[in-house]
């Protein structure tokens, strides 16, 4: 492993993030032209986004979940801290096969929070220093190249790669939670959310698509460790 990463050395890593780059960026388009395409294609029960997501959470026996509306695009989140589902202004009114989809994903977490989903627990413990180190390493990584340069002391850099891999470790562990998310709401969508066939392969097409950005970027973070990781092994 160590003797694959020193080969990868020169032109290889850049490639590599000039590739995950794009991807990302391709798949971001994706989802929005899936988002775009969705949003008009109107639920025949003429639920909107808070409906869906009340009716999910009392078939679920959740009681103590509130749904309100955030302002902002795409700043649909469930906040464990004060049990709130939060739906932006394009899902929490709207009545499309777009917005039941995030509105019930959103829930899909709050039912992870309800009924301990252990991925779900890992991440919030971990969100906190994840905050802090996800800066510091930018700073330490950066800083670390400058220092191993001029001071051929490789310290600084070390502390960098261990802190961002704690961000590597944040966005794997964010994978199972959203995939979960999205297959329970998808599984409550299937059997009451009383869409159409439609409506719900519609649904689960968006929510395919949402989830592929968060594999895009886990992948994106370990590619870049692995490119400071490379930069310390070839060091002189
Ligand atoms: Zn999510």
């Amino acid at each position: 492993m160590i003797l694959m990463i020193r080969m990868a050395g020169g032109i290889i890593p850049y490639l590599l993030m000039g590739g995950i780059a794009l991807l990302g960026g391709l798949v971001q388009s994706r989802l929005k032209s899936k988002f775009k395409k969705y949003s008009k294609l109107y639920l025949k029960n003429g639920l909107s986004g808070k409906e869906i997501a009340e009716k999910m959470l009392a078939d679920n026996g959740i009681t103590d979940v509130k749904v309100i509306s955030t302002p902002g695009m795409l700043t649909d989140h469930y906040d464990p801290r004060n049990k709130t589902v939060n739906l932006s202004e394009g899902v929490y009114g709207e009545r499309n096969a777009a917005a039941a989809a995030v509105a019930a994903h959103e829930c899909g977490h709050a039912l992870q929070h309800a009924f301990g989903y252990k991925w779900l627990q890992m991440r919030s413990k971990l969100v906190p220093a994840v905050q802090i180190s996800s800066r510091m390493s930018q700073f330490m990584l950066i800083g670390g190249i400058f220092v191993l340069q001029i001071f051929k002391s490789p310290l600084i850099l070390l502390l960098g790669i261990a802190l961002f891999a704690g961000t590597v470790v944040f966005s794997l562990v964010t994978l199972p939670v959203e995939y979960d998310a999205s297959n329970r709401a998808l599984a409550w969508l299937d059997k009451k959310g009383g869409l159409t066939y439609e409506e719900h392969d519609g649904a689960a097409d968006a929510l395919k698509w949402a989830a592929r950005t968060y594999v895009v970027s886990a992948i994106g973070s370990i590619i870049t460790l692995l490119y400071y990781v490379s930069i310390y092994l070839n060091r002189r």
